[in-house]
């Protein structure tokens, strides 16, 4: 317990010392409490608007982004967690929740709005990812293509097993965004290999000094361009660097400039109004 609480203090509160405690012991009372979250709904979702850079900051869409509603500890970020559901293998049931809270948000919403979902890479290895992906689309009907699964860089797919759920989730008509895209180790052959749609610039970059000699964003852009993939900043926090990105090339950002994560309701209420039928 003890052991918990200092890291969720830390976690909690930035710049927080964490206590020690042992690792293991930590992740198997976490991930004993994660399964109940799951159970008993203690998880939320936030979805953060994805803007048009162009058409007046037009509201696309959004990416859900997850938070557990501790009962001890209030609301969790996904780092407080995430890890530990990786490596207790929670991370499945967990993305498991995440598809269907998010796909029947977005039933809800009018029938053009676009929603990103992050995808861990161990759902790639579950046996038929994509057939349990299409049947959450069927039971809450949305349009496969209004959904973009993000696949980190930083736990980068392996070729084989998962190239071939890729090319089921696309035949499906999903499509799929590589995340965080830089920071990872990903070889730019990935880019070519893997079945992609959609890139986005992880905030470092948007955040880079626009001085600096060599620009990533600016290369990110050019490869995006080449590939014909759709390119997503993230982390706009200025309207210097909003501007800086379409210049560059960008299709869409999101970012603190636009808006935070917000509640659903939130997010609803900057949608265009749907045309009545
Ligand atoms: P990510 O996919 O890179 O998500 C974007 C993160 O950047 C979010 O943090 C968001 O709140 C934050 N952010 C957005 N705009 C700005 C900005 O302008 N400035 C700054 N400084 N930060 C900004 P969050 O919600 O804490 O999520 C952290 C990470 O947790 C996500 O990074 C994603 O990798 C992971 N994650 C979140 N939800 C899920 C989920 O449902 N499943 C899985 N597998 N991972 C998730
Ligand atoms: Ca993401
Ligand atoms: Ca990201
Ligand atoms: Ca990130």
């Amino acid at each position: 317990r003890q052991a918990d609480i200092a890291m969720y203090a830390a976690k909690a509160l930035p710049g927080t010392a964490a206590l020690h405690y042992d690792e293991d012991m930590t992740a198997t009372s976490v991930g004993a409490e994660l399964q109940d979250a799951i159970r008993d709904e203690q998880l939320f979702l936030l979805f953060q608007p994805i803007v048009a850079l162009d058409e007046g900051h037009r509201v696309l869409g959004a990416e859900a982004l997850v938070r557990w509603n501790h009962p001890v500890h209030g609301t969790l970020a996904p780092d407080a967690f995430i890890p530990v559901a990786e490596r207790t293998g929670l991370i499945v049931p967990l993305g498991r929740w995440v598809l269907r809270a998010s796909l029947r948000q977005l039933a809800a919403w009018p029938a053009g709005t676009l929603l990103n979902i992050n995808i861990s890479a161990r759902d790639l290895r579950e046996p038929d990812f994509a057939g349990a992906v299409k049947a959450l689309i069927d039971e809450y009907g949305v349009t496969p293509a209004q959904i973009t699964l993000e696949i980190t860089e930083s736990m980068p797919v392996e070729p084989g097993d998962s190239f071939t759920v890729l090319d089921e989730l696309r035949t499906l008509g999903v499509k799929l965004a590589l995340d965080d895209f830089g920071t990872g180790s990903s070889p730019l052959s990935l880019l070519h290999d893997v079945p992609l749609d959609e890139v986005k610039l992880d905030r470092t970059f948007t955040q880079a000094d626009p001085d600096e000699r060599v620009s990533v964003a600016a290369g990110v852009a050019h490869l995006a361009e080449a590939l014909k993939l759709h390119a997503v900043a993230e982390g706009v926090e200025t309207p210097q660097q909003a501007e800086r990105l379409r210049e560059l090339g960008y299709q869409a950002a999101q970012g603190y400039h636009f808006a935070r994560p917000l509640p659903a309701a939130d997010f609803e209420a900057l949608l265009p109004v749907e045309a009545s039928a």
